[in-house]
C-alpha cells in the first residue's frame, strides 16, 4: 500500500491535521505537534489528544501513515554543551508528544557542527542525543532525515546516516527518511530510472532499506550537488518525474508515509493524484 500525503497545517490544534489531509485526498500526512519556530509549547491537552486519535481513526490514518516532524530550532549535534542540552530537552519533549498521540516515529534533521567540531564528532553527538531520548521514551522511532548538506549540516551522505545508526544502542527504534530534493542537492543523481536504481542500491548497501521509515517527495530548484535546500512543486524543478515514478512503482516504499513538502500547497491535491497515477 502506498501512503501519500503532505506536510499539512496543524493550526488550531493537532486534531486539525488529519482533517486537512482528508481535504487534499491524502492517505498519509506529516505535521508539527507544536510551533516549529518556538522552543516551548503548552502541553497537549487530554481533549486534543482524544480528538486527534478520533479524527485519525475516523479517516483511516494509522501511525505508519503519519510522519511528525520536530522543530527546526533543535540541533542534536550542537558543539556547545548548554545549547546541546537545550536541544536534547526539546527533542525529548517532541518524542513524548508523539508518544501521547500514539504515533510511532519522529522525523528530524540530524544537526550541524557549526564549523566548531568535525563531522564525525557531530555524528557521535547526534547518536548520543538519540540514545538519551530513546532511553526515556518507548514506542517512538527516531527518524533521521538526510540533508542537502547546506552550511554545516551533517547527514548529506548515506555514510553519515550509517555512522549515526551504528552508534545508536537500540537499533529497533532508529530509522531514516530520505528527501528526494535533499538527496539530489547532496549529489545523488535521481534523474533517470537507472540512476535512481543505482542510488537506492547504494542506500541499501550503506544504510539498508530496513531502516527506511518515510520519504519526502520534493522537486528541487537547485542542481545536482548544489548543496542548497530549495524545494519545488513536482515537475516544476530540475528533478523531473522519473524518481517519483520509480518510487511509486517500487514496493520498498510501501507502507510508509510518502510526504510532499512542495512549496505550493494549492497544488497538493493534484500532486497526490499525479503520484497515484504513476503506480501501475
Ligand atoms: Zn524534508
Ligand atoms: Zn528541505
Amino acid at each position: 500500500m502506498k501512503y501519500i500525503g503532505a506536510h499539512v497545517s496543524a493550526a488550531g490544534g493537532v486534531s486539525n491535521a488529519p482533517l486537512n489531509a482528508v481535504k487534499i485526498g491524502a492517505n498519509a500526512f506529516a505535521l508539527f505537534t507544536k510551533n516549529q519556530r518556538q522552543w516551548s509549547a503548552n502541553p497537549l491537552t487530554h481533549e486534543e489528544i482524544v480528538s486527534f486519535k478520533q479524527n485519525c481513526a475516523e479517516h483511516g490514518f494509522t501511525p505508519k501513515s503519519i510522519l511528525p516532524h520536530d522543530s527546526y530550532l533543535i540541533n542534536l549535534g550542537h558543539p556547545q554543551a548548554d545549547e546541546l542540552n537545550k536541544s536534547r530537552v526539546a527533542f525529548l519533549e517532541e518524542m513524548q508528544r508523539c508518544e501521547q498521540l500514539g504515533l510511532d516515529r519522529l522525523n528530524f534533521h540530524p544537526g550541524s557542527h557549526l564549523k566548531q567540531t568535525t563531522e564525525s564528532e557531530c555524528l557521535t553527538t547526534i547518536a548520543e542525543s538519540i540514545n538519551r531520548a530513546l532511553d526515556q521514551t518507548c514506542g517512538v522511532t527516531a527518524v533521521i532525515e538526510n540533508t542537502a548538506g547546506q552550511g554545516s549540516n551533517v547527514g548529506f551522505r548515506f555514510e553519515h546516516l550509517a555512522e549515526i545508526i551504528d552508534q545508536v544502542e537500540d537499533k529497533s527504534r532508529v530509522g531514516v527518511c530520505l528527501d528526494t530534493c535533499h538527496s539530489f542537492a547532496a549529489g545523488y543523481d535521481l534523474l533517470t530510472s537507472d540512476s535512481c536504481a543505482a542510488v537506492f542500491a547504494e542506500f541499501d548497501r550503506i544504510v539498508g532499506f530496513s531502516y527506511l521509515c518515510g520519504m519526502h517527495l520534493n522537486d528541487s530548484k537547485k542542481g545536482l550537488n548544489s548543496r542548497v535546500d530549495r524545494h519545488n512543486s513536482l515537475g516544476l524543478g530540475v528533478l523531473g518525474m522519473e524518481v517519483f515514478k520509480f518510487i511509486m512503482n517500487d514496493p520498498r516504499f510501501d507502507d510508509m508515509p510518502l510526504i510532499l513538502e512542495t512549496i505550493d500547497e494549492t497544488r497538493w491535491a493534484e500532486e497526490i493524484k499525479l503520484l497515484r497515477s504513476f503506480a501501475s
